[in-house]
């Protein structure tokens, strides 16, 4: 039976922003330790792969030969990018090692090496532009990986905040149908539908923003309206997921109300495709281990033993979002059959 790939390097480890930062190297120590613990790790249906950092040629494929300078120079110098995202001495070549992983997770699912992988990387990826970062993102790992495949793309972001930095890169390509599901009002404050790409690109951005508090059967039902009918007409080469778990209802920086059944069906939507998923967000350092897990279990379509119950939107929320979710179709029908 085809494994998953489990890329991985323990110098991820040491990519570390300071105290008091939510991104932080506890979050993948948790994630590794509970896929330990439940034997998933050295499971046969696994294979775990070291990766090498990626060139400037890579990174020259989603940004700007000035904007790879500057990360270089405020690693030197250990000035920040903004509050959210310091920059240390090892930033830099961390940073490399993260987008490098991204490209490695592609390479061993577009070659066939394995069945499907997922990317357990840091820092982040998906707030980083074409020429400049910030939310935690130096270089968009996920974008470098899609640009290096050369492949037509679906990348679906289930972050809670919006992927300015993957929007930004790919607004003007149609090789690249990009959509995101996130809590709309939040960080970084674009991702309303009616930001749909220009040019050659219009249409092949989508952005479903979600009210706060949605709870699983909302979401499921965005997924679903929006997530089958736009494969079916784009017909993606590869799947890359921008693989967040930021929306679940106990993490700390938003104020969604998701479970990890909405991950398992996440990763069951897509697991007939060729899929590479790459890490993003996700604070709570109980919560985002068991959302790997359940996605992990999806992307095999595989049983989920269930820890936690299904969400149910409240009423008035579920209304709105249902009003919402009509407006959005009527206007995306000028570019997709929905
Ligand atoms: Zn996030």
């Amino acid at each position: 039976m085809s494994k998953t790939g489990i890329v991985y390097h323990q110098d991820y480890l040491k990519h570390d922003p300071g105290r008091g930062y939510p991104e932080r190297p506890e979050r993948l120590r948790a994630i590794v330790d509970a896929l330990k613990r439940v034997g998933y790790w050295s499971s046969p249906n696994v294979r775990v792969i070291k990766p090498t950092p990626a060139t400037r040629a890579d990174l020259e494929l989603a940004h700007d030969p000035e904007y790879i300078a500057l990360i270089e120079r405020l690693s030197k110098f250990e000035k920040p990018l903004d509050a959210d995202t310091p920059v240390h001495a090892n930033t830099f070549e961390l940073a490399l090692l993260a987008a490098g992983g991204a490209i490695a997770t592609g390479r061993a699912v577009t070659t066939g090496e394995v069945l499907n992988a997922f990317a357990l990387v840091r820092p982040p990826g998906h707030h980083a532009a074409r020429a400049s970062g910030g939310g935690f993102c130096y270089f968009n790992n996920i974008a470098v990986a899609v640009k290096s495949m050369g492949l037509k793309t679906l990348i679906l972001d289930i972050d809670c905040h919006a992927g300015n930095g993957t929007m930004d890169i790919f607004w003007r390509d149609d090789s690249v149908l990009y959509i995101s599901l996130h809590q709309w009002p939040c960080y970084p404050g674009v991702g309303w539908w009616n930001e749909v790409g220009a040019g050659a690109g219009e249409g092949f951005t989508v952005n479903l923003p979600l009210y706060p508090n949605t709870g699983d059967d909302v979401y499921m039902c965005f997924l679903k309206s929006f997530v089958p009918p736009l494969m079916e007409q784009f017909k993606p080469e590869l799947i890359g997921i921008s693989a967040g778990f930021d929306a679940h209802r106990s993490d700390p920086l938003t104020q969604m109300n998701i479970s990890s059944h909405t991950y398992y069906q996440v990763g069951r939507l897509v697991c007939k495709s060729k899929v590479f998923a790459v890490l993003e967000g996700g604070y709570n350092l109980d919560a985002l281990p068991r959302a790997i897990l359940a996605f992990l279990v999806g992307i095999r379509d595989g049983q989920l033993a269930a820890e936690e119950r299904p969400t149910i939107t409240q009423e008035e929320i579920k209304e709105k979002s249902t009003q919402r979710l009509e407006e959005i179709k009527k206007f995306l029908s000028k570019y997709w059959d929905l």
